[in-house]
This record gives structure tokens, sequence and C-alpha cells, in this order.
């Protein structure tokens, strides 16, 4: 291995710690205004800790709403094969119950939005653990082969999940 491919290959490894949606500062401990998510001691979750005071700024915002309003994904999975087109509402039904348990225990990882593009569906969301348990779930339910990218200059991920029968 040279020295670009070392290089290239510590990116990819390293691309999980660099969200730009993570790096505002938030002070003290905090409420989202548009989600209700709550921010103590460097995280974002659903629970006030007991005895915090914790302030609903107008102008706080977590790092997953901002990647909603934007519509800037870190993550993008792509549903192709016949298989989606016989069993769409089953796969969806997955995805969003998977959604909701990744959701619950992470406050910032959230399915953005589901969009049809040709015979493809395609799934946004706000963290790349979000979309790599989807394509994980959609394995292990329904089979299939899933081929995945990381971005090597930006925090994300693009995966692709196909099955043809
Ligand atoms: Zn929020």
């Amino acid at each position: 291995m040279d020295k670009y491919q070392q290089s290239h290959k510590d990116k990819l490894f390293k691309t999980s710690t660099h969200d730009p949606y993570c790096s505002q500062r938030v002070e003290g401990s905090a409420i989202c205004s548009q989600c209700g998510a709550v921010y103590h001691a460097g995280n974002w979750t659903w629970s006030r800790p007991e005895n915090t005071v914790a302030h609903a700024a107008k102008d706080t915002t977590c790092p997953a709403c901002r990647r909603v309003a934007d519509d800037m994904p870190a993550g993008t999975l792509t549903l192709s094969g016949s298989f989606l087109q016989k069993h769409r509402d089953e796969i969806i039904h997955l995805m969003e119950h998977t959604e909701k348990a990744e959701k619950a225990e992470h406050a910032l990882e959230r399915i953005i939005k589901l969009s049809d593009s040709a015979d493809d569906l395609i799934v946004t969301t706000t963290g790349i653990h979000l979309a790599n348990r989807l394509s994980h779930a959609l394995e292990s339910a329904f089979k299939g082969q899933s081929d995945y990218r990381y971005s090597a200059d930006q925090y994300g991920v693009s995966i692709h999940w196909t099955r043809d029968e």
C-alpha cells in the first residue's frame, strides 16, 4: 500500500467523526426549538437529565433538524430491483420501524425523506448510522445486496441496495 492509498484509507475510517453539522458549539444545556431534543454534556438525547436547567433558546436547533431544513443528508440509501416493486409496502414499513428504533436511541438519526427516482426508491437520512442500519435491516429481512461508498472528503455514506427476483 503506497502513501496515497494509506491516506485514502485513513480518511475512510475517520469520516464518522467529522460531521460538520455537529461542529456548532452549544454552551451548557439546551433544547432544540424544532424537535425538543436535549443537548447535555456533549450529546443530543431525548431525555432531560435531572437537576439540569435546559433552556429552549430560539436560535438553538439540533444538527438533525438543520440537516432536514437544509435537505443535506449524511446518508443516502438507494433501493432498486424488481423485488422492490413487488414488496414496496413491506420494505417501507421495515424502514420506518427501523428508523423509530434508531431514533429512540440516537436523537440525531432520522429519515429526512423517501422519494422516487424512476424505478428506484431513495431514502435520505440525517446520520450515517441510520443509513447503515437500514441497509442491514433490508439485508437481514430480504437478503439482496448492498454496496457502500463512504465519502472521502466529507461526512457521508451512499448505499445502494438491490434485489432482483
Ligand atoms: Zn431538532
